[in-house]
């Protein structure tokens, strides 16, 4: 019996990237993220009833204009539309520094809701 594939592959989440059409920038972005990407997290609390997942992640104000685009892009969420799928049990997920309620992330820059999503999301690997 074959076991279904649920990990994405390394082709597929590099396939994904190249359907953004920034892989140009992602690529750094990739690069540069292995030493932490939660340097812009700011947390900000004032959009709680909008998010509903008791606080936002959705400042962008400290990210460029190409980082803001990525975001969209990949279509990210502060509350994840599948129970299954969401930032925190994300492979390319940061956990939140001390202190801080938002996470980060290798790909996407600014602040990361746990329970958050994009397009780009990576099962964990065992
Ligand atoms: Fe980053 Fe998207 Fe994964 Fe969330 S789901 S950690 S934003 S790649």
């Amino acid at each position: 019996m074959v076991e279904k594939k649920e990990k994405t592959s390394r082709r597929e989440f590099l396939q994904r990237l190249t359907v953004l059409g920034t892989a140009g920038v992602v690529t750094p972005m990739v690069i540069s993220a292995c030493g932490g990407g939660g340097g812009e997290q700011t947390g900000e609390q004032g959009d709680t009833a909008a998010s509903g997942v008791g606080f936002s992640c959705t400042d962008t104000s400290g990210l460029t204009e190409q980082e803001i685009q990525m975001r969209e892009n990949a279509e990210y969420v502060d509350a994840s539309p599948n129970p299954e799928q969401y930032c925190a049990n994300c492979q390319l997920y940061e956990e939140p520094a001390q202190g801080e309620q938002c996470g980060g992330c290798q790909v996407i820059q600014g602040p990361i809701h746990p329970e958050g999503y994009c397009t780009l999301w990576v099962a964990q690997q065992v």
